[in-house]
Protein backbone atom coordinates (compact mmCIF):
# COMPACT_ATOMS: atom_id res chain seq x y z
CA UNK A 1 0.00 0.00 0.00
CA UNK A 2 1.45 3.25 -1.17
CA UNK A 3 0.46 5.66 1.86
CA UNK A 4 0.61 8.43 0.14
CA UNK A 5 -1.77 7.15 -2.20
CA UNK A 6 -4.57 8.46 -0.39
CA UNK A 7 -5.74 12.16 -0.61
CA UNK A 8 -9.93 12.22 0.69
CA UNK A 9 -10.97 10.78 3.58
CA UNK A 10 -14.32 8.90 3.20
CA UNK A 11 -16.24 8.82 6.33
CA UNK A 12 -19.12 7.03 7.08
CA UNK A 13 -21.24 5.30 10.06
CA UNK A 14 -21.83 2.33 7.79
CA UNK A 15 -19.92 0.63 5.27
CA UNK A 16 -21.29 -2.27 3.31
CA UNK A 17 -18.04 -4.03 1.55
CA UNK A 18 -19.74 -7.70 1.55
CA UNK A 19 -21.70 -10.11 3.85
CA UNK A 20 -19.09 -11.17 5.98
CA UNK A 21 -18.11 -7.89 6.93
CA UNK A 22 -21.39 -7.02 8.86
CA UNK A 23 -20.73 -3.49 9.30
CA UNK A 24 -24.03 -1.97 7.57
CA UNK A 25 -27.95 -2.10 7.86
CA UNK A 26 -28.52 -0.75 4.30
CA UNK A 27 -28.65 1.47 1.67
CA UNK A 28 -26.25 3.95 3.18
CA UNK A 29 -24.05 1.76 3.82
CA UNK A 30 -23.89 -0.17 0.83
CA UNK A 31 -23.81 2.83 -0.88
CA UNK A 32 -20.46 3.98 0.39
CA UNK A 33 -18.79 0.45 -0.25
CA UNK A 34 -20.01 0.71 -4.06
CA UNK A 35 -18.36 4.39 -4.03
CA UNK A 36 -14.99 3.08 -2.14
CA UNK A 37 -14.73 -0.45 -4.55
CA UNK A 38 -15.34 2.44 -7.62
CA UNK A 39 -13.00 4.63 -6.32
CA UNK A 40 -10.58 1.43 -6.18
CA UNK A 41 -10.83 0.60 -9.69
CA UNK A 42 -10.92 4.45 -11.15
CA UNK A 43 -7.48 4.14 -8.81
CA UNK A 44 -8.56 7.35 -7.20
CA UNK A 45 -6.37 8.43 -3.88
CA UNK A 46 -9.69 7.72 -1.70
CA UNK A 47 -9.82 5.20 1.61
CA UNK A 48 -13.04 5.05 3.54
CA UNK A 49 -13.25 4.99 7.42
CA UNK A 50 -16.26 3.32 9.89
CA UNK A 51 -16.26 1.51 12.75
CA UNK A 52 -15.79 -2.01 13.95
CA UNK A 53 -19.38 -3.78 14.75
CA UNK A 54 -18.30 -6.61 16.49
CA UNK A 55 -21.80 -7.88 16.51
CA UNK A 56 -22.70 -5.89 13.44
CA UNK A 57 -25.97 -4.84 12.98
CA UNK A 58 -28.94 -7.61 13.56
CA UNK A 59 -29.67 -10.97 11.69
CA UNK A 60 -33.47 -11.02 11.45
CA UNK A 61 -35.64 -14.01 11.40
CA UNK A 62 -39.12 -13.88 10.93
CA UNK A 63 -41.28 -16.31 13.60
CA UNK A 64 -45.56 -15.77 12.89
CA UNK A 65 -45.14 -12.81 11.33
CA UNK A 66 -42.52 -11.26 13.97
CA UNK A 67 -39.22 -10.31 13.37
CA UNK A 68 -36.77 -11.17 15.96
CA UNK A 69 -32.84 -10.13 16.51
CA UNK A 70 -29.52 -12.03 16.54
CA UNK A 71 -26.03 -10.97 17.16
CA UNK A 72 -24.07 -11.02 13.47
CA UNK A 73 -21.16 -12.02 15.69
CA UNK A 74 -17.84 -12.41 13.14
CA UNK A 75 -13.97 -12.66 13.21
CA UNK A 76 -12.55 -9.49 12.59
CA UNK A 77 -9.35 -11.27 11.83
CA UNK A 78 -10.61 -13.41 9.49
CA UNK A 79 -11.31 -10.35 6.66
CA UNK A 80 -9.28 -7.46 8.00
CA UNK A 81 -6.13 -6.63 8.96
CA UNK A 82 -4.99 -5.62 12.44
CA UNK A 83 -2.79 -2.67 12.55
CA UNK A 84 -0.44 -1.32 15.34
CA UNK A 85 -1.92 2.19 15.63
CA UNK A 86 -3.62 3.75 18.31
CA UNK A 87 -4.95 7.11 18.89
CA UNK A 88 -6.52 8.61 21.56
CA UNK A 89 -10.00 10.35 21.56
CA UNK A 90 -10.96 12.25 25.18
CA UNK A 91 -14.43 11.16 25.97
CA UNK A 92 -15.95 12.44 28.90
CA UNK A 93 -12.45 13.13 30.71
CA UNK A 94 -11.84 9.84 29.95
CA UNK A 95 -8.53 8.89 27.78
CA UNK A 96 -10.08 6.32 24.89
CA UNK A 97 -7.65 4.23 23.27
CA UNK A 98 -8.62 3.28 19.71
CA UNK A 99 -7.02 0.79 17.91
CA UNK A 100 -7.56 0.45 13.75
CA UNK A 101 -8.35 -2.65 11.36
CA UNK A 102 -7.84 -2.65 7.83
CA UNK A 103 -9.80 -4.01 4.22
CA UNK A 104 -7.30 -3.78 1.54
CA UNK A 105 -9.86 -3.32 -1.50
CA UNK A 106 -8.86 -4.57 -4.91
CA UNK A 107 -9.92 -2.60 -7.74
CA UNK A 108 -10.29 -3.87 -10.95
CA UNK A 109 -6.79 -2.67 -12.13
CA UNK A 110 -4.80 -4.59 -9.18
CA UNK A 111 -4.68 -1.37 -7.26
CA UNK A 112 -5.59 -1.50 -3.66
CA UNK A 113 -7.27 1.42 -1.46
CA UNK A 114 -7.99 1.12 2.45
CA UNK A 115 -11.41 0.59 4.33
CA UNK A 116 -10.36 1.96 7.99
CA UNK A 117 -12.77 -0.07 10.54
CA UNK A 118 -11.79 2.33 13.83
CA UNK A 119 -11.90 -0.08 17.26
CA UNK A 120 -12.48 0.97 21.03
CA UNK A 121 -12.18 -2.76 22.15
CA UNK A 122 -8.44 -2.37 23.45
CA UNK A 123 -7.11 -3.47 26.80
CA UNK A 124 -6.29 -0.20 27.92
CA UNK A 125 -9.90 1.31 28.00
CA UNK A 126 -12.85 0.52 30.78
CA UNK A 127 -15.30 -2.07 29.64
CA UNK A 128 -18.15 0.47 28.54
CA UNK A 129 -15.96 1.87 25.95
CA UNK A 130 -14.62 -1.86 24.78
CA UNK A 131 -18.21 -2.55 24.13
CA UNK A 132 -19.72 0.63 22.82
CA UNK A 133 -19.26 0.27 19.00
CA UNK A 134 -20.43 -3.62 19.61
CA UNK A 135 -23.43 -2.75 17.65
CA UNK A 136 -24.74 -0.68 14.65
CA UNK A 137 -27.60 1.92 15.37
CA UNK A 138 -28.18 0.74 18.65
CA UNK A 139 -27.69 1.96 21.88
CA UNK A 140 -28.59 5.74 23.63
CA UNK A 141 -27.76 9.05 23.15
CA UNK A 142 -24.98 8.73 24.93
CA UNK A 143 -23.73 5.32 23.57
CA UNK A 144 -24.49 7.48 20.03
CA UNK A 145 -22.31 10.42 20.57
CA UNK A 146 -19.44 8.02 22.38
CA UNK A 147 -19.20 5.92 18.25
CA UNK A 148 -19.80 9.51 16.45
CA UNK A 149 -16.79 10.87 18.50
CA UNK A 150 -14.34 7.73 17.88
CA UNK A 151 -15.40 7.58 14.42
CA UNK A 152 -14.70 11.72 13.64
CA UNK A 153 -12.29 12.82 15.97
CA UNK A 154 -10.44 9.49 16.16
CA UNK A 155 -10.74 9.20 12.28
CA UNK A 156 -8.74 12.26 11.78
CA UNK A 157 -6.14 11.46 13.86
CA UNK A 158 -6.33 7.95 13.19
CA UNK A 159 -5.31 8.90 9.34
CA UNK A 160 -2.85 11.48 10.65
CA UNK A 161 -1.01 8.35 12.23
CA UNK A 162 -0.92 6.08 9.95
CA UNK A 163 0.96 9.15 7.55
CA UNK A 164 -1.80 10.17 5.35
CA UNK A 165 -1.99 13.47 4.18
CA UNK A 166 -5.40 14.30 3.27
CA UNK A 167 -6.47 16.88 1.69
CA UNK A 168 -10.64 16.82 1.76
CA UNK A 169 -12.54 14.80 5.01
CA UNK A 170 -15.78 13.47 3.35
CA UNK A 171 -18.47 13.53 5.71
CA UNK A 172 -20.84 11.26 4.63
CA UNK A 173 -24.33 11.66 6.32
CA UNK A 174 -24.54 13.58 10.09
CA UNK A 175 -23.17 10.61 11.93
CA UNK A 176 -19.14 11.80 11.06
CA UNK A 177 -19.29 15.66 11.49
CA UNK A 178 -17.45 15.61 14.49
CA UNK A 179 -14.45 15.48 12.34
CA UNK A 180 -14.81 18.67 11.84
CA UNK A 181 -13.98 20.05 15.47
CA UNK A 182 -10.98 17.91 15.99
CA UNK A 183 -9.56 19.86 12.48
CA UNK A 184 -11.05 22.53 14.37
CA UNK A 185 -8.93 21.85 17.33
CA UNK A 186 -5.78 21.19 15.18
CA UNK A 187 -5.67 24.15 13.50
CA UNK A 188 -6.19 26.05 16.95
CA UNK A 189 -2.15 24.72 17.26
CA UNK A 190 -1.05 27.56 14.40
CA UNK A 191 -3.49 30.40 14.40
CA UNK A 192 -6.06 31.81 17.22
CA UNK A 193 -8.01 33.66 14.17
CA UNK A 194 -11.23 31.76 14.30
CA UNK A 195 -12.79 33.21 11.27
CA UNK A 196 -9.65 31.90 9.19
CA UNK A 197 -9.72 28.42 10.91
CA UNK A 198 -13.31 28.45 10.44
CA UNK A 199 -12.29 28.63 6.53
CA UNK A 200 -9.49 26.50 6.51
CA UNK A 201 -12.17 23.24 7.89
CA UNK A 202 -14.52 24.89 5.11
CA UNK A 203 -12.17 24.50 2.23
CA UNK A 204 -11.40 20.64 3.70
CA UNK A 205 -14.86 19.40 4.30
CA UNK A 206 -17.26 17.54 1.73
CA UNK A 207 -20.43 16.98 3.80
CA UNK A 208 -23.50 14.50 1.69
CA UNK A 209 -26.80 14.45 2.87
CA UNK A 210 -29.02 11.18 2.36
CA UNK A 211 -32.03 12.17 3.93
CA UNK A 212 -35.19 14.35 3.53
CA UNK A 213 -36.83 12.75 6.31
CA UNK A 214 -36.26 15.32 9.56
CA UNK A 215 -36.35 12.18 11.82
CA UNK A 216 -33.20 10.94 9.73
CA UNK A 217 -30.65 13.53 11.47
CA UNK A 218 -28.99 12.99 15.04
CA UNK A 219 -30.07 15.36 17.37
CA UNK A 220 -27.95 15.34 21.09
CA UNK A 221 -28.79 17.08 23.81
CA UNK A 222 -26.55 20.16 24.76
CA UNK A 223 -25.68 19.20 27.95
CA UNK A 224 -24.92 15.41 27.41
CA UNK A 225 -22.56 16.56 24.20
CA UNK A 226 -20.75 19.33 26.73
CA UNK A 227 -20.33 16.61 29.40
CA UNK A 228 -19.11 14.24 26.87
CA UNK A 229 -17.31 16.51 23.88
CA UNK A 230 -16.21 19.55 25.54
CA UNK A 231 -13.17 19.09 25.09
CA UNK A 232 -13.63 19.00 21.56
CA UNK A 233 -15.85 22.39 21.66
CA UNK A 234 -14.21 25.32 20.59
CA UNK A 235 -14.10 28.08 22.96
CA UNK A 236 -14.62 31.37 21.10
CA UNK A 237 -18.09 32.88 21.29
CA UNK A 238 -18.62 32.80 18.01
CA UNK A 239 -18.57 29.38 16.81
CA UNK A 240 -21.79 27.90 16.33
CA UNK A 241 -22.48 24.62 17.39
CA UNK A 242 -25.18 24.20 18.51
CA UNK A 243 -29.12 24.99 18.48
CA UNK A 244 -30.97 26.13 20.96
CA UNK A 245 -30.54 23.20 23.67
CA UNK A 246 -29.06 20.74 21.18
CA UNK A 247 -26.65 19.84 18.68
CA UNK A 248 -27.89 18.74 15.27
CA UNK A 249 -25.26 16.84 13.75
CA UNK A 250 -26.54 17.87 10.23
CA UNK A 251 -25.83 21.32 11.01
CA UNK A 252 -22.75 20.93 12.37
CA UNK A 253 -21.86 19.10 9.73
CA UNK A 254 -23.23 21.71 6.49
CA UNK A 255 -21.57 24.56 8.70
CA UNK A 256 -18.11 23.80 8.48
CA UNK A 257 -18.39 22.35 4.81
CA UNK A 258 -17.31 23.84 1.95
CA UNK A 259 -19.48 21.96 -0.54
CA UNK A 260 -22.47 20.31 0.18
CA UNK A 261 -24.75 17.82 -2.31
CA UNK A 262 -27.61 16.26 -1.74
CA UNK A 263 -28.06 12.41 -3.27
CA UNK A 264 -30.19 13.33 -6.67
CA UNK A 265 -31.12 16.46 -8.10
CA UNK A 266 -34.95 16.31 -6.71
CA UNK A 267 -33.37 15.46 -3.65
CA UNK A 268 -31.27 18.18 -3.51
CA UNK A 269 -33.84 20.56 -3.83
CA UNK A 270 -36.09 18.96 -1.05
CA UNK A 271 -32.57 19.72 1.06
CA UNK A 272 -32.28 23.56 0.08
CA UNK A 273 -36.00 23.87 1.61
CA UNK A 274 -34.83 22.36 4.61
CA UNK A 275 -31.48 23.85 4.72
CA UNK A 276 -31.54 27.37 3.61
CA UNK A 277 -28.35 28.59 4.66
CA UNK A 278 -26.78 26.68 2.65
CA UNK A 279 -25.91 25.96 -0.78
CA UNK A 280 -26.46 22.26 -1.91
CA UNK A 281 -25.54 21.03 -5.03
CA UNK A 282 -26.89 17.59 -6.31
CA UNK A 283 -25.02 14.52 -7.14
CA UNK A 284 -27.15 11.13 -8.27
CA UNK A 285 -25.99 8.28 -6.78
CA UNK A 286 -24.73 5.33 -8.36
CA UNK A 287 -24.32 1.19 -7.58
CA UNK A 288 -20.80 -0.60 -8.72
CA UNK A 289 -21.50 -2.76 -11.51
CA UNK A 290 -19.01 -6.06 -10.96
CA UNK A 291 -20.95 -6.34 -7.53
CA UNK A 292 -24.16 -5.81 -8.69
CA UNK A 293 -24.46 -7.39 -12.16
CA UNK A 294 -25.26 -11.30 -11.69
CA UNK A 295 -23.46 -14.11 -13.39
CA UNK A 296 -25.64 -14.71 -16.50
CA UNK A 297 -25.60 -10.97 -17.15
CA UNK A 298 -22.06 -10.92 -16.18
CA UNK A 299 -21.05 -13.62 -19.29
CA UNK A 300 -23.01 -11.77 -21.56
CA UNK A 301 -21.50 -8.65 -21.25
CA UNK A 302 -18.03 -10.66 -21.62
CA UNK A 303 -19.29 -11.97 -24.82
CA UNK A 304 -21.07 -8.42 -26.65
CA UNK A 305 -19.50 -5.06 -24.93
CA UNK A 306 -15.89 -4.86 -24.51
CA UNK A 307 -14.35 -3.78 -21.42
CA UNK A 308 -17.49 -3.13 -19.71
CA UNK A 309 -15.72 -3.65 -16.35
CA UNK A 310 -13.32 -1.10 -17.10
CA UNK A 311 -15.68 1.62 -18.53
CA UNK A 312 -19.20 0.89 -17.57
CA UNK A 313 -20.44 3.74 -19.68
CA UNK A 314 -19.94 1.09 -22.61
CA UNK A 315 -23.13 -0.54 -21.17
CA UNK A 316 -24.78 1.87 -24.29
CA UNK A 317 -23.81 -0.95 -26.51
CA UNK A 318 -26.19 -3.46 -24.83
CA UNK A 319 -28.85 -2.32 -27.67
CA UNK A 320 -26.12 -4.79 -29.55
CA UNK A 321 -27.24 -7.62 -27.83
CA UNK A 322 -30.27 -9.41 -29.40
CA UNK A 323 -33.04 -9.61 -27.15
CA UNK A 324 -33.03 -13.68 -27.22
CA UNK A 325 -30.00 -13.69 -25.39
CA UNK A 326 -31.03 -11.33 -22.67
CA UNK A 327 -34.49 -12.84 -22.24
CA UNK A 328 -32.15 -16.37 -21.72
CA UNK A 329 -29.72 -14.32 -19.41
CA UNK A 330 -32.64 -13.17 -17.21
CA UNK A 331 -34.37 -16.96 -17.28
CA UNK A 332 -31.12 -18.08 -15.69
CA UNK A 333 -31.16 -15.84 -12.88
CA UNK A 334 -34.85 -15.90 -12.71
CA UNK A 335 -34.26 -19.78 -11.70
CA UNK A 336 -31.32 -19.33 -9.14
CA UNK A 337 -33.94 -16.72 -7.60
CA UNK A 338 -36.65 -18.89 -7.55
CA UNK A 339 -34.80 -22.32 -6.58
CA UNK A 340 -33.78 -20.12 -4.01
CA UNK A 341 -36.92 -18.93 -2.78
CA UNK A 342 -38.58 -22.33 -3.33
CA UNK A 343 -35.96 -24.12 -1.16
CA UNK A 344 -36.15 -21.77 1.23
CA UNK A 345 -40.34 -21.77 1.75
CA UNK A 346 -41.66 -24.03 -0.10
CA UNK A 347 -43.99 -22.06 -1.66
CA UNK A 348 -43.48 -23.15 -5.23
CA UNK A 349 -43.41 -20.32 -7.27
CA UNK A 350 -43.57 -20.58 -11.14
CA UNK A 351 -40.69 -19.52 -13.61
CA UNK A 352 -43.58 -18.22 -15.84
CA UNK A 353 -45.66 -16.13 -13.63
CA UNK A 354 -44.54 -12.56 -13.53
CA UNK A 355 -42.74 -11.96 -10.46
CA UNK A 356 -42.49 -8.66 -8.63
CA UNK A 357 -39.48 -7.75 -6.12
CA UNK A 358 -39.85 -5.52 -3.28
CA UNK A 359 -37.22 -5.49 -0.78
CA UNK A 360 -35.67 -2.38 1.27
CA UNK A 361 -36.09 -1.36 4.82
CA UNK A 362 -38.74 -1.88 6.31
CA UNK A 363 -40.28 2.06 7.29
CA UNK A 364 -43.31 3.48 7.30
CA UNK A 365 -42.66 5.89 4.41
CA UNK A 366 -41.22 3.17 1.56
CA UNK A 367 -45.20 1.87 2.26
CA UNK A 368 -44.09 -2.13 1.26
CA UNK A 369 -48.45 -2.94 1.84
CA UNK A 370 -49.78 -0.63 -1.06
CA UNK A 371 -49.49 -3.08 -3.33
CA UNK A 372 -52.12 -4.81 -1.11
CA UNK A 373 -54.10 -1.48 -0.68
CA UNK A 374 -56.85 -3.19 -2.60
CA UNK A 375 -56.51 -7.30 -2.41
CA UNK A 376 -59.46 -7.38 -4.39
CA UNK A 377 -58.45 -5.79 -7.12
CA UNK A 378 -55.44 -7.41 -7.57
CA UNK A 379 -56.85 -10.68 -7.32
CA UNK A 380 -59.63 -9.27 -10.27
CA UNK A 381 -56.35 -8.23 -12.45
CA UNK A 382 -54.41 -11.54 -11.36
CA UNK A 383 -57.02 -13.81 -12.74
CA UNK A 384 -57.56 -11.65 -15.88
CA UNK A 385 -54.24 -10.49 -17.01
CA UNK A 386 -51.83 -13.43 -15.31
CA UNK A 387 -50.48 -14.67 -12.47
CA UNK A 388 -48.64 -12.58 -10.06
CA UNK A 389 -45.66 -13.64 -7.72
CA UNK A 390 -44.22 -10.89 -5.33
CA UNK A 391 -41.21 -11.25 -3.12
CA UNK A 392 -40.26 -9.33 -0.31
CA UNK A 393 -37.40 -9.09 2.11
CA UNK A 394 -36.41 -6.45 4.50
CA UNK A 395 -35.66 -5.49 8.43
CA UNK A 396 -36.94 -3.02 9.88
CA UNK A 397 -35.04 -1.59 12.70
CA UNK A 398 -35.22 -3.21 16.07
CA UNK A 399 -37.08 0.42 17.60
CA UNK A 400 -39.11 0.99 15.12
CA UNK A 401 -42.84 -0.39 15.50
CA UNK A 402 -44.15 0.95 12.94
CA UNK A 403 -42.20 -0.96 10.69
CA UNK A 404 -42.19 -4.06 12.62
CA UNK A 405 -46.12 -4.12 12.43
CA UNK A 406 -45.48 -3.73 8.46
CA UNK A 407 -43.64 -7.31 8.23
CA UNK A 408 -46.82 -8.61 10.52
CA UNK A 409 -49.14 -6.86 8.07
CA UNK A 410 -47.40 -8.61 4.81
CA UNK A 411 -46.83 -11.79 6.46
CA UNK A 412 -50.62 -11.71 6.98
CA UNK A 413 -51.63 -11.31 3.71
CA UNK A 414 -49.47 -13.57 2.79
CA UNK A 415 -50.77 -16.87 4.64
CA UNK A 416 -54.36 -15.37 3.30
CA UNK A 417 -53.57 -15.62 -0.38
CA UNK A 418 -51.10 -18.07 -0.92
CA UNK A 419 -54.05 -20.53 0.74
CA UNK A 420 -57.13 -19.03 -1.12
CA UNK A 421 -55.61 -17.70 -4.79
CA UNK A 422 -54.04 -19.84 -7.26
CA UNK A 423 -52.87 -16.81 -9.47
CA UNK A 424 -51.21 -14.68 -6.49
CA UNK A 425 -47.68 -16.28 -4.63
CA UNK A 426 -46.64 -14.14 -2.17
CA UNK A 427 -42.72 -15.36 -0.31
CA UNK A 428 -41.29 -13.27 2.70
CA UNK A 429 -37.51 -13.83 2.56
CA UNK A 430 -35.70 -13.12 6.01
CA UNK A 431 -32.47 -12.14 6.49
CA UNK A 432 -32.13 -9.39 3.92
CA UNK A 433 -28.31 -8.72 2.75
CA UNK A 434 -26.26 -7.96 -0.28
CA UNK A 435 -26.71 -11.62 -1.68
CA UNK A 436 -30.75 -12.14 -0.78
CA UNK A 437 -30.15 -8.46 -2.52
CA UNK A 438 -28.33 -9.84 -5.59
CA UNK A 439 -30.70 -12.23 -6.24
CA UNK A 440 -34.02 -10.84 -5.35
CA UNK A 441 -32.67 -7.40 -8.50
CA UNK A 442 -31.79 -9.64 -10.96
CA UNK A 443 -33.87 -12.51 -10.78
CA UNK A 444 -37.58 -10.83 -10.42
CA UNK A 445 -39.27 -9.76 -13.48
CA UNK A 446 -40.15 -6.11 -12.10
CA UNK A 447 -38.42 -3.70 -9.29
CA UNK A 448 -41.32 -2.23 -7.16
CA UNK A 449 -40.48 0.73 -5.07
CA UNK A 450 -43.37 3.17 -3.92
CA UNK A 451 -42.07 5.31 -1.26
CA UNK A 452 -44.15 8.44 -0.38
CA UNK A 453 -42.86 11.48 -2.02
CA UNK A 454 -40.69 13.62 -1.62
CA UNK A 455 -39.50 11.11 0.89
CA UNK A 456 -36.80 8.46 -0.66
CA UNK A 457 -33.52 10.78 -1.40
CA UNK A 458 -32.03 8.42 -4.37
CA UNK A 459 -32.83 4.97 -3.96
CA UNK A 460 -30.41 2.62 -5.15
CA UNK A 461 -31.54 -1.31 -5.81
CA UNK A 462 -33.51 0.31 -8.83
CA UNK A 463 -30.52 0.89 -10.03
CA UNK A 464 -29.00 -2.34 -9.13
CA UNK A 465 -31.95 -4.32 -11.72
CA UNK A 466 -31.60 -1.97 -14.32
CA UNK A 467 -27.84 -3.13 -15.05
CA UNK A 468 -29.72 -6.68 -14.58
CA UNK A 469 -32.37 -5.42 -17.25
CA UNK A 470 -35.29 -5.81 -14.83
CA UNK A 471 -37.55 -2.40 -15.76
CA UNK A 472 -38.34 -0.25 -12.58
CA UNK A 473 -42.08 0.61 -11.70
CA UNK A 474 -42.11 3.40 -8.78
CA UNK A 475 -42.84 6.53 -7.54
CA UNK A 476 -41.60 9.70 -9.21
CA UNK A 477 -39.17 10.27 -6.61
CA UNK A 478 -35.46 10.55 -6.24
CA UNK A 479 -33.28 8.94 -8.73
CA UNK A 480 -36.05 7.54 -10.61
CA UNK A 481 -37.11 11.08 -11.36
CA UNK A 482 -33.80 11.19 -13.88
CA UNK A 483 -34.44 7.46 -14.86
CA UNK A 484 -37.99 6.84 -15.97
CA UNK A 485 -38.67 7.25 -19.39
CA UNK A 486 -42.32 5.62 -19.53
CA UNK A 487 -42.94 2.63 -21.36
CA UNK A 488 -38.80 2.51 -22.42
CA UNK A 489 -37.09 1.85 -18.80
CA UNK A 490 -39.98 1.27 -16.88
CA UNK A 491 -43.29 2.92 -14.99
CA UNK A 492 -44.28 5.40 -13.08
CA UNK A 493 -47.07 5.45 -10.29
CA UNK A 494 -49.08 8.53 -9.51
CA UNK A 495 -48.54 11.82 -10.30
CA UNK A 496 -45.57 13.31 -12.43
CA UNK A 497 -43.47 16.44 -12.08
CA UNK A 498 -45.33 18.20 -14.46
CA UNK A 499 -48.71 17.96 -12.85
CA UNK A 500 -49.53 21.36 -10.67
CA UNK A 501 -50.15 19.04 -7.64
CA UNK A 502 -46.99 17.30 -7.78
CA UNK A 503 -45.36 18.59 -5.12
CA UNK A 504 -48.70 18.69 -2.84
CA UNK A 505 -49.37 15.45 -0.48
CA UNK A 506 -51.32 12.83 -2.31
CA UNK A 507 -53.64 10.57 -1.10
CA UNK A 508 -52.06 6.41 -0.94
CA UNK A 509 -55.50 5.76 -2.19
CA UNK A 510 -54.90 7.57 -5.73
CA UNK A 511 -51.43 6.09 -6.07
CA UNK A 512 -52.48 2.65 -5.03
CA UNK A 513 -55.40 3.17 -7.76
CA UNK A 514 -52.71 4.35 -10.38
CA UNK A 515 -50.85 1.37 -9.42
CA UNK A 516 -53.47 -1.41 -10.21
CA UNK A 517 -54.43 0.53 -13.81
CA UNK A 518 -50.27 0.54 -14.89
CA UNK A 519 -50.37 -3.23 -13.59
CA UNK A 520 -53.93 -4.14 -15.17
CA UNK A 521 -53.15 -1.81 -18.73
CA UNK A 522 -49.48 -0.81 -19.43
CA UNK A 523 -47.00 -3.95 -17.55
CA UNK A 524 -48.82 -7.47 -17.65
CA UNK A 525 -50.16 -7.14 -20.99
CA UNK A 526 -46.87 -6.28 -22.78
CA UNK A 527 -45.29 -9.19 -20.51
CA UNK A 528 -47.80 -11.65 -21.11
CA UNK A 529 -48.39 -11.10 -24.51
CA UNK A 530 -46.09 -9.13 -26.21
CA UNK A 531 -42.35 -10.43 -25.04
CA UNK A 532 -40.82 -8.85 -28.36
CA UNK A 533 -41.47 -5.28 -26.30
CA UNK A 534 -41.04 -6.81 -23.05
CA UNK A 535 -37.13 -7.95 -23.91
CA UNK A 536 -36.25 -4.41 -25.77
CA UNK A 537 -37.46 -2.54 -22.38
CA UNK A 538 -35.20 -4.73 -20.56
CA UNK A 539 -32.46 -4.46 -22.90
CA UNK A 540 -32.84 -0.31 -22.75
CA UNK A 541 -32.65 -1.06 -18.67
CA UNK A 542 -29.57 -1.66 -19.26
CA UNK A 543 -28.35 0.63 -21.87
CA UNK A 544 -29.98 3.69 -20.83
CA UNK A 545 -29.58 3.34 -16.93
CA UNK A 546 -27.09 0.87 -16.02
CA UNK A 547 -24.43 2.57 -17.95
CA UNK A 548 -25.22 5.67 -16.15
CA UNK A 549 -26.30 5.51 -12.46
CA UNK A 550 -23.25 3.72 -11.31
CA UNK A 551 -20.57 4.56 -8.89
CA UNK A 552 -18.13 5.40 -11.86
CA UNK A 553 -20.03 8.00 -13.09
CA UNK A 554 -20.89 9.14 -9.54
CA UNK A 555 -16.99 9.71 -8.16
CA UNK A 556 -16.02 11.22 -11.23
CA UNK A 557 -18.69 14.03 -10.54
CA UNK A 558 -17.35 13.84 -6.58
CA UNK A 559 -13.83 14.48 -7.80
CA UNK A 560 -14.61 16.84 -10.37
CA UNK A 561 -16.93 19.07 -8.29
CA UNK A 562 -16.20 18.49 -4.76
CA UNK A 563 -12.73 16.84 -3.85
CA UNK A 564 -9.97 18.42 -6.72
CA UNK A 565 -11.67 21.88 -7.56
C1 LIG B 1 -29.05 -1.75 -2.31
C2 LIG B 1 -29.35 -2.17 -0.95
C3 LIG B 1 -30.12 -1.36 -0.11
C4 LIG B 1 -30.69 -0.04 -0.56
O1 LIG B 1 -31.81 -0.18 -1.39
P1 LIG B 1 -32.81 1.06 -1.59
O2 LIG B 1 -33.50 0.81 -2.85
O3 LIG B 1 -31.93 2.28 -1.70
O4 LIG B 1 -33.68 1.12 -0.42
C5 LIG B 1 -30.40 -1.80 1.17
N1 LIG B 1 -29.91 -2.97 1.63
C6 LIG B 1 -29.16 -3.78 0.85
C7 LIG B 1 -28.65 -5.07 1.42
C8 LIG B 1 -28.84 -3.40 -0.45
O5 LIG B 1 -28.09 -4.21 -1.21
Amino acid sequence: MEFNSIKTGFFSMEIGLKDSIPTFAGGLGVLAGDALKSCADLQLPVGGLTLLYRKGYFRQRIEQGRQTEEEQSWDPSEELKKLDNRVVVRIKGEDVHIGCWMYELEGVTGQKRPVLFLDPDTEQNSDYFRRVCDRLYQGDQKDRIAQEMILGIGGVKMLQSLGYSIEKYHMNEGHTSFLALELLRKLAETSDDYSKRLDSVRSMCVFTTHTPVPAGHDRFDKGLVTEMAGEYLPPEPEARIFDGNELNMTHLGLRFSGYINGVARKHSRVSKKMFPEHDIESITNGVHLRTWISEPFRKLFDRYIMEWQEDPFSLRAALNIPEQDIWDAHMCAKKMLLDDVNERTGIGMDMDAFTIGFARRFVMYKRPDLIFHDLERLRKIAREKGAVQIIFSGKAHPGDSAGKGLIDQITDIQQQVNQADDNINVAFLDNYNMKIAKRMISGCDIWLNNPRRPHEASGTSGMKAALNGVPHFSTLDGWWLEGHIEDITGWCIGLHPKDPKFDEDVSPDDEAEDFYDKLESNILPVFYDDKDRWQKIMRNCIAINGSFFNTHRMMQQYVMEAYFK
